[in-house]
C-alpha cells in the first residue's frame, strides 16, 4: 500500500499488506483479546478510553500532520478533527455506562424482567479516508467501551494514519487485540467478513462499497450498520439571517476541500433573497483561500486523489454541457497537485450529475425556489437522506419544514453536524443505522431480555 502526498503528488511511503497468514493471526488474537476484554468493568473500559482521548490529545499535532500529509486536508481542520475525535473518547468515557444500564420492564409481581447489554465480539470497520481519525475513533469508542473488539479496514490512501490509530490505543494502555488495524484492500473484505469469528461490520463510504459490505453481511446474518453518501439540501427561506447562512453555507460545502458526506451540495433558495445570497455566495467562494494544507490559513486543501479530482471535474463539466450556468470555479487549478477551486453552478437542470449524484468536493449547486413547498419537493428529490440544514428567522416554520424533510437529521440555523451527544444517520441510499450518542453504542450490542422468575 502506498501513500501519496495529493498536495504535491510525491509518494510518501510504501507499507507491507497482510497476508492471509497475517490476517489469521489478527483474528485469533481479536478472540483471544475478546475473551477477556468483555469480562472486564465497564468502568475499566471507560478509564482506558479516557487515556486513548488524552493519547489523541498529547500526539494532535502530529497525527493532524500525518493526515495532511496524506490525503490534504488543511492543517487547522485537522487538528480540530484529532480535538473533536477526543471529545468522543471523553463522552463514552463518561457516558457509556450509563447508556448501557439495565432496562427494566413492567412484569408480573414477583418477576424481574430487564434487558442486559452484551458485547457481540470482534466488530470489523470499513472506513473512509476523509475524516481518517474521527470517523475511526466514531465506530472504536462507543463499541470498544461495551465490550467488543475492532478490526479496522481503513481506506488504502491513508495507510499511514491507519497504522498510528492503533498505536493510540496501544499506548493508551488497551490490551493486545483489543483494537488491530488489517492492512489489507477492498477485495479482501469479503473473505474477513465471512469468517465465523467476526460479529458484525460498520461501513462508512460509497454506496457501492455499503452495499458490497451489506451483501456479504446479509449472506452471513450479521448485523451492520452503513454510513455512505450524501447530497444534502441547504435551504435558504425568505426570513433567513442571510449574513448568518452565506457564512456557514461556505463552510458546510468547502470544508475538508467539500469532502463530507454530510456537506451541502444542493442550495435551495428562495426566489426573494436569491439573488442577493447567491451574489455573496460567489464573492464568499471567491475569498477562500485555497493552496498549502499546511499553512494555517489555508482554507480549501487539494482534493485527495487526482482521480476523485478528475471525477469531480467529469461530474461539473457533464452538469455544464447539460445546461446548468458555471457562477465561478470549474477547473482544476493550473499547478502541481490536486486542486480543485471552489465552484458554483446555477440553472441546474433536473437529472444532470451535480443535481442527482454526490459531488465530493467544493461544488455547491444552487436553485432558486418560489416557495417553502418547492424548497421541500426538491430536497427530497435524492436519492439520498443523510441531513439538511434549514434558514429561517422563524423557528417553529423551520421545525415545522424540518419534519417534510426525509433524511436522517435536520438542522434549523445550524450546520449538518456529527456530535457525539446526538445520533448520527441517514436513510434510503444514505445507508441505515445509527452512531454517536445512546443510539449509536447499542447498534452493536446483545440486547438480551433476563426474566427471573
Ligand atoms: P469508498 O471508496 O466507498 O471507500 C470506503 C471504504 O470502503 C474504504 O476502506 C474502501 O477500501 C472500502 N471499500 C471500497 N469498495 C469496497 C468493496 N467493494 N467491498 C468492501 N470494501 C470496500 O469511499 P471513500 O471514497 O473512501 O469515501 C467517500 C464516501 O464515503 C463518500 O460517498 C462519502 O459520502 C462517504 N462518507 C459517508 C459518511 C457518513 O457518515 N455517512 C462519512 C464520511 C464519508 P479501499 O480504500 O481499499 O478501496
Amino acid at each position: 500500500m502506498q501513500s501519496t502526498n495529493p498536495a504535491t503528488g510525491e509518494q510518501l511511503a510504501t507499507y507491507e499488506e497482510d497476508d492471509a497468514v497475517d490476517v489469521e493471526e489478527k483474528l485469533a488474537l481479536s478472540m483471544d483479546a475478546y475473551a477477556d476484554w468483555r469480562d472486564r468493568p465497564i468502568r475499566e473500559r471507560e478509564t482506558l478510553l479516557a487515556n486513548a482521548g488524552s493519547v489523541l490529545r498529547e500526539n494532535k499535532r502530529r497525527y493532524a500532520e500525518l493526515m495532511v500529509r496524506e490525503m490534504g486536508k488543511p492543517i487547522s481542520q485537522a487538528i480540530a478533527e484529532v480535538e473533536k475525535s477526543a471529545w468522543a473518547c471523553d463522552h463514552y468515557a463518561e457516558y457509556a455506562s450509563a447508556y448501557l444500564s439495565e432496562e427494566h420492564y413492567p412484569s408480573p409481581p414477583g418477576t424481574e424482567v430487564k434487558t442486559v447489554h452484551d458485547p457481540l465480539g470482534p466488530v470489523l470497520a470499513v472506513m473512509p479516508w476523509n475524516y481518517p481519525f474521527w470517523q475511526v475513533i466514531r465506530f472504536a469508542a462507543p463499541y470498544l467501551t461495551a465490550g467488543n473488539v475492532g478490526l479496522l479496514k481503513h481506506a488504502s490512501n491513508v495507510p499511514g494514519t491507519a497504522l498510528v490509530l492503533e498505536e493510540v490505543f496501544t499506548e493508551a494502555g488497551y490490551p493486545e487485540g483489543v483494537f488491530q488495524t488489517l492492512m489489507i484492500g477492498s477485495s479482501q473484505v469479503e473473505d474477513v467478513l465471512a469468517d465465523d469469528r467476526v460479529k458484525a461490520a460498520t461501513l462508512t463510504g460509497s454506496g457501492p462499497a455499503g452495499r458490497a459490505v451489506a451483501e456479504t453481511a446479509g449472506k452471513h446474518l450479521k448485523k451492520t450498520v452503513l454510513e455512505l453518501g450524501g447530497s444534502d439540501p441547504f435551504i435558504v427561506l425568505d426570513d433567513a439571517d442571510l449574513e448568518a447562512a452565506v457564512e456557514t453555507g461556505v463552510q458546510a460545502r468547502t470544508q475538508n476541500g467539500g469532502q463530507s458526506c454530510i456537506a451541502a451540495k444542493r442550495f435551495l433558495v428562495h426566489e426573494a433573497v436569491y439573488d442577493e445570497y447567491v451574489d455573496r455566495l460567489v464573492d464568499a467562494f471567491e475569498a477562500l483561500v485555497v493552496g498549502d494544507p499546511t499553512d494555517e490559513a489555508t482554507d480549501v486543501g487539494p482534493q485527495a486523489d487526482a482521480a476523485l479530482m478528475a471525477d469531480l471535474q467529469e461530474q461539473v463539466q457533464a452538469s455544464v454541457d447539460a445546461g446548468a450556468t458555471l457562477l465561478t470555479g470549474g477547473e482544476p487549478l493550473d499547478r502541481d497537485g490536486a486542486f480543485y477551486p471552489p465552484t458554483v453552478l446555477s440553472d441546474v437542470p433536473s437529472g444532470c450529475p451535480v443535481d442527482s449524484e454526490e459531488t465530493f468536493g467544493p461544488v455547491a449547486a444552487v436553485y432558486e425556489v418560489a416557495d417553502e413547498q418547492e424548497a421541500v419537493t426538491l430536497a427530497n428529490d435524492s436519492r439520498f437522506g443523510l441531513g439538511a440544514s434549514i434558514w429561517t428567522e422563524d423557528r417553529e416554520r423551520g421545525e415545522q419544514l424540518a419534519r417534510d424533510i426525509e433524511s436522517g437529521a435536520v438542522y434549523v440555523n445550524e450546520l449538518t453536524k456529527s456530535d457525539p451527544r446526538v445520533p448520527f444517520g441517514g436513510i434510503n441510499d444514505s445507508g441505515y443505522g445509527r452512531e454517536l450518542s445512546e443510539t449509536g453504542i447499542k447498534e452493536f450490542v446483545n440486547r438480551k431480555t433476563v426474566w427471573i422468575q
